[in-house]
């Protein structure tokens, strides 16, 4: 078996009780059925026994996968089994064994790519990835070797991130879709938008040619790719014409729907990151918001916004991603590298598009006037935690581009690029 990870995962190292958000908090923690039937069966404390009734509930009864019971939080969204000393009654009482597979892991991302590989990076929703984003300005390495065998939960077949399955139609061409999709992200002759929509071109291409039964063509579209006039070809014949104000209502509406669906969940500390965002661009809807809006049930909602605000907020972002557009590449390209294409590689492709759109929207309104990297990281943390790492884009937001026939790559492109005047 071979392993492939980022090189800097090695550097990551917890801020444990310096964390500024730690991941006891704010936070949808999750417990299989297996994981939550162990603890409810260990042999424990009477203290830690009604702790763990009370503060741990079953969410999807049917879910084999991590989704099966969650964490209660406290009203200040903390997990009530945080001790006042600051540690885990789970692991005081009963050791790393009684963690659930996510505090026992995160932020490790860990999974198998057909039957020989093994890959690994981090997530993004901790603070401390965040920053070691933030400090590899030459950009993300990946190193290969052999694995050591070290690892028990990969040795028994759980991981962390979508695993591939080595009958994947698309498995020959696994490495070939992945690491073009990472040379073009760090494509530095390019803008970071027009890598984008290049991406999205070969996101999309690829895509067909598998589903076609044309994988042979993928290398060879890759070989082309390599070429700078031609990618830059194609990212100018996919800039659509788009001014900074229809991008903004655009960034916007799409906020507001994730917003309205974040309403609808149970974790307090989701709304709380979307009522921050939302109350930084004056979102207001009509109906009023007097009671919780239903997306699903009521199409006719409406959000309007201060759109002085939105693009003071794009400024912010803009500043960013022109004088350190390693930043947003390193996010982009953590962010594809543990996607696993059997999923969809166009999916896969615009979970990309809408979080790229979303930092927009997002990262601003989580940072102070002058902002230090730290305060940046948490930022991009926070914008990670209540997009993708709870679902929000994969399961929610994509069906609504579904539904209005927008899960296309000219739509994809109005996400991204607004000319400059
Ligand atoms: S969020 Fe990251 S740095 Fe913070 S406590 Fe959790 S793992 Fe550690």
């Amino acid at each position: 078996m071979r392993l492939k990870k980022f090189t800097y995962c090695s550097e990551f190292k917890c801020m444990a009780e310096k964390c500024p958000e730690s991941c006891c908090q704010q936070w949808s923690i999750f417990f299989s059925k297996s994981d939550y039937l162990k603890l409810r069966n260990a042999q424990c404390s009477e203290e830690l026994k009604k702790t763990i009734e009370k503060a741990i509930v079953k969410i999807n009864a049917d879910s084999e996968g991590f989704d099966y019971a969650v964490v209660r939080l406290d009203e200040k969204g903390v997990c009530p089994l945080l001790d006042g000393d600051g540690l885990c009654m789970l692991q005081k009482e009963l050791g790393g064994d009684g963690l659930g597979y996510a505090c026992r892991t995160f932020p490790r991302l860990k999974t198998k790519i057909g039957e020989d590989t093994y890959i690994y990076s981090l997530d993004m929703s901790c603070p401390k990835t965040a920053q070691l984003l933030i400090e590899h300005k030459e950009g993300l390495a990946l190193s290969e070797r052999n694995y050591d065998g070290g690892d028990g939960l990969l040795n028994a077949g759980v991981y962390s991130a979508p695993a591939v399955s080595a009958g994947w139609e698309g498995m020959p061409y696994y490495w070939v879709i992945k690491n073009t999709q990472i040379e073009i992200l760090q494509n530095r002759r390019l803008t970071v938008c027009e890598r984008m929509l290049v991406l999205g071109y070969f996101s999309r291409k690829a895509n067909e040619y598998i589903n076609h039964g044309e994988g042979g063509k993928i290398p060879v579209l890759a070989g082309r790719l390599k070429d700078i006039d031609i990618s830059r070809e194609i990212a100018d014949s996919l800039k659509p014409d788009q001014s900074r104000k229809s991008y903004g209502v655009k960034s916007v509406s799409l906020f507001a729907k994730m917003l309205l669906r974040a309403q609808n969940r149970d974790e307090g500390h989701l709304r709380e990151l979307f009522r921050t965002v939302a109350d930084s661009l004056e979102i207001t809807f009509k109906p009023e918001e007097s009671k919780p809006l239903n997306i699903k049930s009521d199409k006719n909602i409406e959000a309007s916004f201060n759109s002085a605000k939105y693009l003071e907020a794009l400024e912010v972002y803009e500043k960013i991603e022109k004088e350190r557009s390693y930043i947003i590449e390193n996010i982009l390209v953590n962010l594809i590298f543990p996607q696993a294409l059997s999923e969809g590689i166009w999916k896969n492709y615009f979970i990309a598009a809408v979080f790229y759109n979303l930092l927009k929207t997002c990262v601003p309104a989580f940072l102070p006037k002058a902002f230090n990297d730290e305060e940046l990281a948490l930022a991009i943390s926070r914008t990670a935690k209540m997009t993708v790492n709870n679902g929000l884009i994969k399961k929610d937001a994509l069906l609504d581009f579904l539904d209005n026939r927008a899960y296309t790559l000219p739509h994809a492109a109005f996400l991204i690029y607004f000319s400059q005047s």
